[in-house]
């Protein structure tokens, strides 16, 4: 029998072409559907788009952090999660080049409050957000269209100001397809790393530039079965800082189970695309020498073998601090007419590689801004400034901290430097710990000063 969430969705009638919504989503991802839910929830008639039908994979890590649960809860898709197969994230454990290991556990009560994040397919995790935002938006007279490209972004211009105004594209394949446009005062872009708003937000009506080399970042992902050390799907999830890898990493999350009751690990490599540009690396090849050459790792997969299908590369838009930004940091998001949220804005942490959060977070901000009535011959560009700004100061701190970790795992020297002391320190083994679920650790953390008095004294 089928899993819950391998059934398709259905998502009701296709509007007409030239049908007036009051926002239209662009992307039925995690942010897309975070982005409509909330739109529809405030009384929004919306309109989701989405390229592909679930379900539907997306290449990730599957680490669903503690940041969005509050998001997950607020629309209704925690209960879901839990009556399927997935990992309570509980503790991770980080590994430096010289082969030195640091398990750093949830603190108890976070656990007991279920405070901790998830770790589990995003074919299961998006769906579920998918089937929600479905539901939201029939529940508010809106429409949702899967397998719906959008190709063009309609934009008007008038005394030499642009506003986005709406959106066309494709039902069905590119040659027999049906083409159908729609109009609407706002225009979410949650269409992920090459998303059209996105590419129209900056390059076509600003001419700045949307991607950056040096900010972005290529990562493989493959699912392996039998990996030695992984017996239950609620083991820690596993960072590996590896010789050739820096200053990407290796990770190995346990992340559900499969119909024949083993465990699933998601195993994947990630690094800055400038990086492997500099060193004409291949992901695929360099994760395939690890897995068969690795000294400690080709030992526990030995026995292991890879789910057939699953090896597939995609990119991340890092959200680091550009050096010389030509408007808005990280990059320009938003313009009268339109808000972009999650990869679309570039978002995601540039040393975790997390960018399921901030999808989710970034969308519940970007909906608080617009007001149907207030906004019905368009969504002003004073507010798409606030909307950028809001962003930046909210999300701006702990990205810019990130970035400068990132910089720092590059040398090999210091991240066996840290590890060991970690191993010998309670007071820094703590902190790591407790930053895995607070906020004020992470800060703490993050704070250089602090990591120096630590590892120093
Ligand atoms: C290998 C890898 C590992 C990662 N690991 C993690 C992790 O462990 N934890 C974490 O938090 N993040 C991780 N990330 C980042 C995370 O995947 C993204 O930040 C997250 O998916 C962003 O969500 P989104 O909704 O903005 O975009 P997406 O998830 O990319 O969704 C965009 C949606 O838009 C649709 N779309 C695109 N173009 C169009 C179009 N023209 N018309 C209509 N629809 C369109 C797409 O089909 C897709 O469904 C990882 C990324 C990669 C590549």
């Amino acid at each position: 029998m089928a899993a819950e969430w391998e059934v398709p969705i259905e998502s009701g009638p296709i509007p007409e072409s030239g049908t007036d919504f009051d926002v239209i989503v662009v992307g039925g991802g995690p942010g897309g559907s975070a982005a409509a839910s909330y739109a529809a929830i405030a009384g929004n008639k919306v309109l989701l788009l989405e390229k592909r039908e679930f379900p539907r994979d997306k290449i990730c890590g599957d680490a669903v952090g503690g940041k969005s649960l509050r998001i997950v809860t607020e629309l209704g898709v925690r209960p879901l999660i839990e009556n399927t197969p997935h990992n309570r994230v509980t503790g991770i454990t980080f590994s430096s080049p010289n082969g030195k290991k640091i398990t750093c556990s949830l603190p108890i009560e976070e656990i007991e409050n279920k405070e901790a994040g998830y770790a589990l397919p995003r074919i299961q995790f998006d769906y579920m957000m998918f089937q929600k935002a479905v539901e939201h938006v029939q529940n508010s007279g809106g429409a949702v269209i899967q397998n719906f490209n959008v190709n063009e972004v309609l934009v008007e211009e008038s005394k030499g100001s642009k506003k986005i105004i709406g959106v066309s594209g494709i039902i069905g394949s590119k040659k027999e397809g049906l083409e159908l446009k729609f109009n609407a005062p706002l225009t979410i872009g949650a269409g992920g790393y090459n998303c059209p708003v996105a590419s129209t937000v900056t390059k076509k009506c600003h001419g700045e530039p949307m991607r950056d080399d040096k900010h972005y970042c290529g990562a493989y992902r493959e699912y392996w079965v039998d990996v030695d050390g992984i017996n239950t799907n609620q083991e820690p999830i596993e960072i590996h800082f590896i010789d050739g890898v820096l200053p990407g990493y290796w990770w190995v999350f346990p992340v559900g189970e499969n119909s024949e009751g083993k465990v699933v690990v998601n195993v994947g490599i990630g690094m800055v695309i400038s990086e492997m540009n500099k060193r004409t690396v291949k992901l695929k090849g360099l994760q395939n020498s690890i897995i068969k050459e690795h000294p400690y790792f080709s030992k526990r997969f030995k026995n292991a073998s890879m789910v057939e299908g699953s090896g597939k590369g995609f990119q991340l838009p890092f959200g680091s601090p550009r050096k010389k930004p030509p408007s808005y940091q990280p990059r320009r998001s938003a313009m009268s007419g339109a808000m972009c949220v999650g990869d679309a804005a570039a978002l995601v942490d540039p040393f975790s590689g997390e960018g399921i959060g901030n999808a989710l977070l970034s969308s519940k901000i970007a909906i608080t801004y617009f007001d149907k009535k207030k906004h019905k011959d368009g969504f002003p560009s004073e507010l798409a400034e606030e909307y950028m700004n809001e962003i930046w100061n909210t999300l701006g701190p702990e990205l810019s901290n990130s970035f400068k970790i990132q910089k720092m795992v590059k040398k090999k020297w210091l991240m066996n430097w840290v590890i060991g002391k970690a191993n010998k320190k309670p007071e820094l083994k703590g902190l790591l710990e407790q930053s895995l679920s607070s906020k004020e650790a992470q800060e703490e953390l993050k704070s250089t000063w602090k990591l120096l008095k630590l590892l120093l004294f």
